[in-house]
């Protein structure tokens, strides 16, 4: 490690960015994001674009310097590394759920998307699927929590240009997986496999001696698994290549460890770190300076805000703010010479989703412009010298305050 090493934290809150007068961010007290805001520079960033809507896995990848509109093929393949299963290029990688599904004339019903929601013996039921053979694939099967699983299908000419089996709603029939593509033999071949699987599972675990058990206990059989998100598994240049900086993450929700894992980032699981409201901040700010050394950027990933937006909630999210300031960024706000804070995207309470507002940004160092800005709040950041960042262009600045930009041209 050179002695000028400029310790580095990109920390990514999910969905800070809200709307109105009043917003979370300027109605919380946040006495160490103030004092970061007054002695850095502030703005905002918008992760694809004025009025592109995005998700949470395309920001992140274009906030970690990667054209999500090339990189990009779907979601399962997120999930599915950030669960820690092995993907080989190729693979076909979705989520997937457990669910109770009753048979009527017209088809399969499903009746609860979460089979209850509890775990009995769901980890037989997963394992009863795992390895299964479809013509010239194998499907491998992994339980992460509840009711919830990741999948792969393996094997030559596969797409994930293909629908969803899980209808997303209770009442509502299984899906018929269809290609979105039907001229296309992958995605031709992808649908069916995954139509297979769907089949298969219901035959399977409907006779599973688990379902008879959980049944008899009053509770619900879990009695297919439907899956969703497809996603191709083409991973780009990794991250060290791609920037010429190693970096680790430090996440608690699968989808981000996933991105990570995607990048060639390396991945650490914290204790505690859930992807949830109640996670534990203070094991986070532990594990990000533990890596600052070996490390020569952490990112540093907190979801609770988002999931408040989601549900409208504007006064937890404004505590969950609270809690960022108080059980993180006290704790790590000196320990890093360069600090680089903001959203994903806006998730305004008022909306209950996502949106394309820009989304407050901070980046705090010694030598930043100065600017008139005193808080990281919406009204605040109108005022900020950083300007409109966009998320592809974020970590070119990262990377010159670090001092590893590259010039173009002499
Ligand atoms: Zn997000
Ligand atoms: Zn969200």
């Amino acid at each position: 490690m050179s002695a000028d090493k400029v310790k580095t934290m990109l920390l990514i809150m999910d969905g800070l960015g809200d709307r109105g007068q009043e917003t979370p961010l300027s109605a919380a007290k946040t006495p160490h994001l103030d004092a970061l805001a007054c002695k850095g520079a502030v703005g905002f960033m918008s992760s694809l674009g004025l009025g592109k809507l995005p998700g949470s896995d395309v920001s992140h990848l274009a906030i970690l310097g990667y054209d999500p509109y090339t990189c990009y093929k779907g979601r399962g393949t997120f999930e599915a590394l950030g669960a820690g299963m092995d993907l080989e290029p190729g693979d076909v990688a979705f989520r997937g759920n457990l669910c109770t599904v009753e048979e009527t004339s017209e088809g399969l019903m499903v009746r609860d998307r979460r089979a209850g929601r509890d775990d009995y013996r769901m980890a037989e039921l997963y394992a009863a699927l795992d390895g299964m053979e479809i013509e010239d694939c194998v499907v491998k099967v992994q339980h992460t929590a509840e009711h919830r699983s990741a999948l792969k299908i393996s094997g030559p000419g596969l797409s994930h240009e293909i629908g969803n089996a899980d209808p997303h709603a209770e009442d509502a029939l299984v899906m018929k997986v269809e290609p979105k593509r039907p001229d296309d033999p992958a995605s031709v071949k992808a649908a069916r496999i995954l139509d297979t699987f769907t089949k298969r599972s219901y035959e399977i675990l409907s006779a599973h001696e688990a379902n008879q058990d959980r049944v008899s206990q009053g509770k619900l059989p879990g009695n297919i698994v439907l899956c969703r998100g497809a996603g191709f598994y083409d991973p780009p240049e990794p991250f060290e290549q791609h920037h010429g900086i190693t970096a680790c993450c430090v996440a608690g929700g699968a989808l981000y460890k996933g991105v990570a894992r995607f990048l060639g980032m390396a991945v650490f699981d914290v204790p505690g770190a859930t992807g949830t409201a109640a996670t534990d901040l203070a094991a986070k700010a532990k594990m990000a300076i533990d890596k600052s050394d070996e490390f020569d950027l952490v990112f540093v990933h907190i979801k609770g805000t988002d999931a408040f937006g989601h549900d409208g909630k504007f006064a937890e999210k404004a505590a969950m703010i609270e809690k960022i300031d108080a059980e993180f960024l006290a704790v790590v706000k000196d320990h890093f010479d360069l600090i680089v804070a903001t959203g994903d995207h806006s998730t305004p309470c008022s909306a209950m989703h996502h949106s394309a507002d820009p989304v407050p940004l901070l980046l705090c160092h010694k030598d930043a412009r100065h600017d008139e800005a005193t808080r990281l709040t919406e009204a605040e950041c109108a005022k900020g010298g950083l300007g409109l960042v966009h998320g592809i262009e974020l970590m070119g600045v990262i990377l010159d305050y670090m001092g590893k930009a590259e010039m173009f041209g002499e």
